[in-house]
């Protein structure tokens, strides 16, 4: 299992990024789960068709575009890991 990290608001709220281990923590209170982005297909001019995976963050940047879905979610994973924890 890989690492699990866990950040505190100000209301004492715990802050995660989603992953299927949670749910025995999520089960065990009220959760608010939200999406923090899409990752699609890429539709830029510059690469559709070309079968690259595009990262726009929901109120944030674009991180780019990405040869595999598994190099785009590893990029949104640190993207949002350096938001909550850093
Ligand atoms: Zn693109």
């Amino acid at each position: 299992m890989s690492e699990q990290r866990l950040a505190i608001s100000a209301d004492g709220d715990l802050l995660a990024i989603y992953n299927d281990d949670l749910r025995e923590l999520i089960n065990q209170g009220h959760a608010e789960i939200v999406r923090a982005s899409h990752v699609e297909p890429c539709q830029c001019t510059e690469h559709e068709g070309r079968g690259l995976w595009s990262v726009q963050m929901v109120n944030g940047p674009l991180l780019g575009c990405f040869s595999s879905r598994d190099d785009a979610l590893a990029a949104e994973t640190e993207y949002l890991a350096a938001q909550l924890f850093d």
